[in-house]
């Protein structure tokens, strides 16, 4: 098969190496890619939100199926091109895509399909929001609508606070993005993230791991993409999927498909876990980054009989996907001044070395100069990631492996997977 993956981070170069892995793969073409992806397959210069030049791209290479990553190639359409042109996708049409594009979207399916969430009210009025914001106790949960890089929740500790961020967002802070806000109810609990493969029909749990959201140790600073990741996750338990998968997964695919937009590709659903029982925090449309690269270090089986799958809508005709019984941690190694203004360009030497088999270092925002060395080119640089009996092995050989990284540029967390141990 010929297959064409599209984005750039750490989440691709996990997936690209694990689909490479497959005898069913006889070409991997990357859309745009980066070094590290280009070790493993070509790389072509189109951007994920050129939605023609991708699918232009995956006529020229004759793609059998094309593989998304990013929610920004979802949000412009690529998957809706895709079927147009008759090519099989991986990833949901623009309109099943709100579940990601829409936090009001999602909780109307919620309400509609009665799946377990924080109670929740929308609004585009400042007076009608503040009025509303008094039936709540703090703290409050300010949501902007769309997408927002993931900087559009703010959690208040009062009043005033909260009256603040509603004119903040309503007054156009995010743009189009908060034109209407989501005020919900504050849940308490453990956060865990379960993904499922969707084919518009069915949903298949296709791993779980716990996210590292804040910039420095101890859960502190401001938040991030992400700043590491663990699989699997003690909170995650065969009882809780299976909640998941009957209360949460299957009712959101049976009422997509009810309103003639039925979900295919990866669902992931952030869930606040409290005595066994799970409510749903927000709906992703794609895989998690990092939260895909602990997977990919996990499967044991061959991803592309399930990518094939999810988007020909055959996922019922596999078995379930099996898992390495080893747990996997990802650290990420970011170039300082991460989140809010990395600083670009600084060298970084020894990420190319052979660290053996448990571990290994995908790229995210990375490039090489005239001479070929390794230089920061983003916020999350380097996606340190390893594998062991245990997450505290996992933990301390990922963690090994990245003092032989010479980067006095970048940062880390030194405490990734603490609530596990
Ligand atoms: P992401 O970057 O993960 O896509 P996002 O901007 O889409 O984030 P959410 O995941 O909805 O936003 O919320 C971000 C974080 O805020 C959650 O991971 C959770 O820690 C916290 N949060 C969101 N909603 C609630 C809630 N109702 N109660 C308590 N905490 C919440």
């Amino acid at each position: 098969m010929n297959i064409l993956l599209i984005g750039s981070g750490g989440r691709e170069h996990a997936l690209a190496w694990k689909i490479k892995q497959s005898p069913l793969c006889e070409r991997l073409v990357v859309a745009p890619g980066n070094p590290g992806i280009a070790d493993v397959a070509e790389c072509r210069a189109v951007k994920a939100t050129d939605v023609m030049g991708l699918i232009g791209l995956a006529r020229e290479i004759k793609a059998d199926l094309v593989v998304v990553g990013p929610e920004s190639a979802l949000a412009e359409g690529l998957a809706d091109a895709c079927a147009a042109a008759n090519i099989p996708c991986f990833g949901p049409s623009r309109k099943a895509a709100q579940l990601e594009t829409s936090k009001a979207f999602t909780k109307g399916i919620c309400a509609r399909y009665n799946i377990p969430t924080a109670l929740s009210e929308t609004f585009d009025n400042v007076a009608e929001a503040r009025e509303f914001l008094k039936t709540y106790d703090p703290p409050y949960v300010i949501k902007a609508d769309g997408l927002a890089a993931g900087k559009g929740v703010a959690i208040s500790p009062d009043y005033q606070d909260g009256v603040a961020e509603i004119e903040a967002m309503l007054g156009g802070r995010y743009g189009a993005a908060s034109s209407h806000i989501v005020i919900e109810e504050f849940m308490t609990g453990e956060e865990a993230s379960i993904f499922a493969l969707c084919d518009g029909e069915t949903a298949t749990i296709f791993g779980w791991a716990q996210d590292h959201k804040r910039a420095f140790d101890g859960d502190t600073g401001p938040n991030t993409g992400g700043m590491g990741t663990y699989s699997p996750a003690p909170v995650v338990t065969p009882e809780l999927l299976e909640i998941v998968r009957r209360d949460i997964l299957e009712p959101t695919m049976a009422g997509m498909k009810a309103e003639g937009m039925p979900y295919k590709g990866v669902l992931y659903a952030g869930v606040m876990v409290e005595n066994g029982q799970p409510r749903l925090v927000e709906y992703n449309a794609r895989f998690g980054d990092p939260e895909c690269q602990v997977l990919m270090l996990r499967l044991k089986s061959d991803i592309v009989p399930y990518l094939v799958a999810a988007a020909r809508g055959a996922l019922r005709n596999l078995p379930a996907p099996e898992w390495h019984k080893d747990a996997a941690v990802c650290v990420v190694y970011a170039a300082r001044g991460y989140p809010d203004s990395p600083i670009p360009g600084s060298l970084i030497r020894g990420a190319d070395q052979d660290f053996g088999r448990d571990v290994t270092v995908f790229h995210a925002g990375t490039s090489r100069d005239e001479k070929g060395q390794l230089r920061a080119a983003g916020g999350r640089v380097l996606n340190i990631c390893a594998r062991g009996p245990s997450i505290r092995e996992a933990r301390d050989r990922a963690y090994e492996a990245l003092a032989g990284i010479d980067w006095p540029g970048g940062f880390y967390r030194r405490d990734i997977a603490w609530r596990a141990l």
